[in-house]
């Protein structure tokens, strides 16, 4: 199966507790394509300026991700976004986004990229969302993330890019500002009135929810020692959720879905551990699988029996 992912490619900025980075590598698309490239062959979709070098794309290609539709705009500057986070890493701050070369982007696919079978429209303007979904025609699985910007500026569009996908991931707080519902599983099926058969909400560090017309799961965050950089954290889990259920055929049955998560969950834990895609680079297979194995044995329980007083 090929995935298309289309959204920002970026130079980030950022500042945690732990450190910091002048200048790396980020955006979107890819760290979702790091992390879906496990599952199964990935173009991205995005555009670049002049600053986007050998470096860059060495990234891209060492996880064998397909970047001929990447679009370099001579004269332009790559997309840049600086950011903060606080002691609570829940939280962050957006210092300055200078939109560059991302400010007149109108995605171009080529042939092979509109023909994948599983698309992915990360953070981008609802509009480019919907052309985008528009030409990928043969798409059986499309997920869709968005961002408070376009839930406060254009909702109708939103609301017209997710009636024409599959699933939709968001976080709580965009739930919430989205339906008014502070309570997740009520938010979740409220956004899914639209057409969505998924929904998955994002909780930060507690973890993420799917929800389904008549069911939910939830996995918790994988429990790890430090988190030095949680930025890319919700793309890295998009991407081993879509890249998982790609990897099944597009099946996005609930036994599929619930596999995703845990997937896209052990996944988002290694991209935290260090600053941008510097891990989810050198990441592997084996130890992937690894925190799906100790993500199942730290949430499943025996019923045993219990005497419970009346
Ligand atoms: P996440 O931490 O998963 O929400 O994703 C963070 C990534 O999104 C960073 O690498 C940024 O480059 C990128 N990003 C930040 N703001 C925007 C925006 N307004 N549009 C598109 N991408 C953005």
């Amino acid at each position: 199966m090929t995935v298309t992912v289309v959204g920002s490619i970026a130079f980030d900025a950022v500042q945690t507790p732990h450190g910091g980075r002048e200048r790396m590598l980020g955006g979107a698309a890819v760290h979702f394509s790091l992390a879906a490239s496990f599952f199964d062959e990935i173009r991205v979709v995005g555009p670049v300026g002049d600053d986007f070098g050998d470096e860059e794309y060495a990234v891209l290609h060492g996880r064998r991700v397909n970047t001929d539709d990447i679009e370099h705009v001579t004269g332009g500057k790559t997309f840049f976004w600086s950011g903060v986070y606080h002691e609570n890493m829940n939280a962050r701050d957006t210092l300055e986004t200078e939109l560059n070369v991302f400010e007149t982007f109108d995605p171009k696919l080529s042939q092979q990229s509109k023909d994948a079978d599983v698309v992915f429209l990360a953070n981008i303007l609802p509009e480019l969302q919907l052309n985008v979904r528009k030409q990928c025609e043969r798409a059986t699985f499309v997920a869709l993330d968005s961002m408070d910007l376009w839930i406060n500026i254009a909702k109708d569009a939103l609301i017209a890019a997710i009636s024409e996908v599959d699933c939709v991931i968001l976080n709580d707080s965009e739930v919430e500002l989205f339906t008014g519902e502070r309570e997740v599983v009520a938010g979740a099926r409220k956004i899914m009135q639209h057409g969505p058969q998924a929904m998955v909400v994002k909780l930060g560090k507690y973890g993420a929810a799917l929800v389904t017309p008549d069911d939910s799961f939830w996995v918790p965050a994988f429990p790890v020692d430090v988190v030095a950089d949680p930025t890319g954290a919700g793309d890295s889990f998009a991407g081993g959720f879509v890249g998982c259920i790609a990897a099944h055929g597009g099946d996005a049955s609930f036994d599929v879905l619930k596999l995703a998560m845990a997937y896209g969950t052990a996944i988002a834990s290694y991209n935290v551990e260090e600053f941008g895609t510097e891990r989810v680079a050198r990441l592997t297979g084996a130890e992937i699988v690894e925190r799906v194995e100790e993500l199942q044995r730290i949430t499943s329980f025996e019923t045993l029996e219990v005497a419970l007083k009346a």
